[in-house]
């Protein structure tokens, strides 16, 4: 069977090699001739918009997917008409814009920050009295990681941030003073056969997620999400892996964003769960039977930024399991993620004090 990615990131790496044991082809096309999907699977090197290089992936491939969310729709509308395609570019389109995604949380009963949209100043100073600060001032499109974003504290706050990010369509939401953020990675057969992994507990700094940690037993929570996850999935006649992120307030979920494709807070699935979220995007996207998304013991996952922690320091920890990209050392990047995975806490607990401090951080600060 032969798959089309678009997109040559780690995620699409991950996805091809997972590919692999089942058999499965691949190519991947990417605009950078270094993209590090294309060290494990023939590169297609050409722009998202090429329709002559869309045209060849879609008369190679049986069905077509996506790394990330940001590839044009049009990109997508191209390919939908000469194969199979999912997720749907619908789904792709509505989490470009935080608006129209936003919206769509309202629209499905999915609580989300107060928000309004904003294109000039003046909108800016009315959207802080409807939405009230704190608050946080986003570009609506192609901001991720944190970036693109200003906190406003003050009123002092506001013209500044508008002169750093004026110049694109924007939304205002408020700052939610949350206890804990987490996600749900559902995923979605073209059977429309719907499963769900367990809940996961994520910790971001400056936007960057850092530290991942699984299953997190909240039932009630896990409930909750995956309830909203089903929505989502029924409204999109989803097909594949889909991801939402959620701050955790008063005991209730109120949801940041969606991402339609495998996402980095269900890494830990690799090593902890019955099937990793690669395995299973790709059995939903080609129609065969889902694998359990139950969880084996408890995991844990540490993301590279910018570089990598030595090689034989990490596997001198017990129960670490290494994950470089392949991708050149770059401040705020992601090179790399190692997971901890034992049927322990406490040994997950004892290798993260270990692992953490190789990375910059110490477990103190993540509780
Ligand atoms: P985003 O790019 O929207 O996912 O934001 C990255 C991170 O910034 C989130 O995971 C949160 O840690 C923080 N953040 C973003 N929006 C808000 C908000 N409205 N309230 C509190 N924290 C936020």
């Amino acid at each position: 069977m032969k798959v089309g990615i678009v997109g040559g990131g780690q995620l699409a790496r991950m996805l091809v090699l997972a590919g692999y044991p089942l058999g499965l082809h691949f190519q991947v096309l990417d605009p950078a001739p270094d993209a590090c999907a294309g060290q494990v699977a023939p590169l297609i090197q050409g722009d998202y918009h090429d329709v002559a290089q869309l045209e060849s992936l879609a008369a190679w491939a049986e069905v077509v997917t996506f790394d990330f969310e940001n590839v044009p729709a049009e990109a997508g509308r191209a390919l939908e008409g000469r194969v199979a395609v999912y997720p749907p570019t619908e789904a792709l389109a509505l989490a470009q814009d935080r608006l129209s995604e936003k919206t769509l949380f309202w629209e499905l009963g999915i609580p989300t920050p107060a928000f309004a949209t904003v294109d000039s100043l003046e909108e800016l100073h009315n959207a802080v009295l409807s939405v009230e600060l704190p608050a946080v001032l986003k570009t609506r499109r192609l901001g991720y990681d944190g970036k693109g974003q200003r906190m406003l504290r003050t009123a002092e706050d506001i013209e500044p941030a508008w002169q750093a990010l004026g110049n694109a369509p924007l939304i205002l939401e408020s700052f939610v003073p949350f206890a804990c953020e987490v996600s749900i990675v559902a995923v979605r057969g073209r059977d429309r056969t719907t499963a769900f992994y367990p809940l996961v507990e994520n910790h971001h700094r400056d936007g960057i997620l850092r530290l991942s940690r699984a299953p997190r037993r909240m039932p009630e929570l896990e409930q909750e999400g995956w309830d909203y996850a089903h929505r989502l999935l029924d409204r999109l006649d989803y097909v594949g892996v889909l991801a939402i992120e959620f701050f955790v307030k008063d005991g209730r979920l109120i949801a940041n964003e969606m991402a339609p494709r495998v996402h980095n807070s269900g890494h830990w699935t690799l090593e902890g769960a019955e099937t990793s979220q690669f395995e299973n995007h790709l059995r939903a996207i080609l129609g065969l039977p889902l694998g359990s998304t139950a969880a084996i013991g408890h995991s844990a996952m540490v993301n590279c930024i910018g570089d990598l922690p030595g090689l034989a320091a990490v596997l001198a920890i017990p129960d670490a399991h290494y994950h470089a990209y392949g991708k050149a050392r770059r401040s705020g990047r992601k090179v790399g993620h190692i997971t901890l995975w034992a049927n322990d806490p406490g040994a997950v607990h004892a290798g993260l004090k270990q692992l953490l401090p190789l990375t910059g951080f110490n477990l103190d600060e993540f509780g």
